[in-house]
């Protein structure tokens, strides 16, 4: 990184340096969603035009970033900001779990979409988020609850899989239709 700085500009350098500088005074953290950005709330939070029924639980603010530039998500995100991973002695707090669950009431979300990652750590905090969302109060009788799907790459093929991504690639299928337009 320091060999690429020095190919640059100096004013450009300086440029650099001083929003370096000011980062963390131009930055909040949403109250809605838990996203980071230069306005409270955030952009995706404040777009009138975001499905604000949908909600899709990303274990960090990186992963919700990853969906916003495959710009394949209409709905908000919950940043938890932690997962539950007993070998690093991580837990959800009190107070994540809290602010997860004011947000799916403030928004009375008809889906909340939980993208936690697809390892061990990525699972028992699906595990527990089923269980406080089992236990909540205040949330929609018919809330429905989902899961990224696991699977094969996109591109790849069967042959290369390792045996637990194929296992999980089963338990994943989905029906198929056979509706009108369908190429068979
Ligand atoms: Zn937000």
């Amino acid at each position: 990184m320091v060999f690429y700085l020095l190919k640059k500009d100096p004013a450009e350098l300086k440029e650099l340096g001083s929003r370096i500088a000011s980062l963390k005074d131009s930055l909040y953290t949403c109250s809605e969603c838990g996203n980071i950005s230069e306005a409270d709330p955030c952009p995706i939070c404040s777009d009138v035009l975001r499905d604000r029924g949908t909600l899709c639980i990303v274990e960090d603010i990186e992963d919700l970033v990853s969906f916003e530039q495959a710009g394949i998500y209409n709905g908000v995100y919950h940043v938890l900001g932690g997962r539950v991973s007993p070998f690093d002695d991580e837990e959800l707090s009190e107070e994540s779990v809290a602010f997860l669950l004011s947000h799916i009431r403030a928004l009375n979300a008809r889906e909340v979409i939980i993208a936690t990652n697809p390892k061990m750590e990525g699972d028992l905090t699906y595990y527990t988020l089923l269980e406080v969302l089992k236990e909540a109060s205040g949330l929609r009788e018919d809330l429905k609850i989902t899961r990224l799907a696991f699977g094969l790459p996109v591109g790849g093929s069967i042959e290369f899989a390792d045996r637990m991504t194929l296992h999980t690639a089963l338990e994943s299928r989905v029906e198929a239709t056979l509706g009108k337009g369908d190429i068979l």
